[in-house]
Formats: C-alpha cells, sequence, structure tokens
C-alpha cells in the first residue's frame, strides 16, 4: 500500500486526521501529511472533500 496527499488538492479540513490518525496528522503548512500506512487510510481517502488522498 502506498498513501499519499497531494498538496496541491488539500484544502486544509483536516477530515482524514479524524478518520484515520494512523495515517495523517496535520504538517506546519495546514496541509495533511502522511505518517504512515494502515488500513483505515483507505476510509481517509472516502471521507476526503478535496479528493487530495491516493491509496495505491
Ligand atoms: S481530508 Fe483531504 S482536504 Fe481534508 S485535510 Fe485531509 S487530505 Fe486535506
Amino acid at each position: 500500500m502506498a498513501v499519499s496527499v497531494n498538496k496541491d488538492k488539500c484544502i486544509g479540513c483536516a477530515a482524514c486526521t479524524q478518520v484515520c490518525s494512523q495515517s495523517f496528522q496535520m504538517a506546519q503548512d495546514g496541509k495533511a501529511e502522511v505518517v504512515a500506512e494502515s488500513e483505515c487510510a483507505p476510509n481517509a481517502a472516502a471521507a476526503c472533500p478535496a479528493k487530495a488522498i491516493t491509496v495505491e
């Protein structure tokens, strides 16, 4: 599994960190960043309103 956040798309809503704190945290720039791969990453991708998360 490869998890990534497209920072150009991310609007900093923090939904991904609430759905899957194991994989995402908010970075200094106010956008999400990946901290680890986890089973809930696909749920966060589905919850992201900006479609900024890719899970492959
Ligand atoms: S849910 Fe999407 S738009 Fe919101 S902070 Fe996470 S990556 Fe960014």
